[in-house]
């Protein structure tokens, strides 16, 4: 498996919305994913967070699921 390690400002990614692959800006978001639990701040999550730069339509992803 061939995987590129380097972080690609508009790499190509499926679109759901458009149905196609379409030019995505990548970025990095940190989610707190239970803000009632007191340890809070030690449950972020970094998410991938993929925009369609066609239709505006976001997707993310946990990034320790990949
Ligand atoms: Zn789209």
């Amino acid at each position: 498996m061939v995987t590129t390690a380097t972080a690609d400002s508009q790499p190509g990614e499926l679109c759901e919305n458009c149905d196609a692959v379409t030019p995505h800006q990548v970025s990095i978001k940190l989610v707190t994913e239970s803000e009632e639990d007191a340890h809070a701040a030690f449950s972020r999550e970094p998410y991938r967070v993929m925009k369609c730069q066609q239709c505006g339509a976001t997707s993310k992803q946990r990034v320790n699921d990949m």
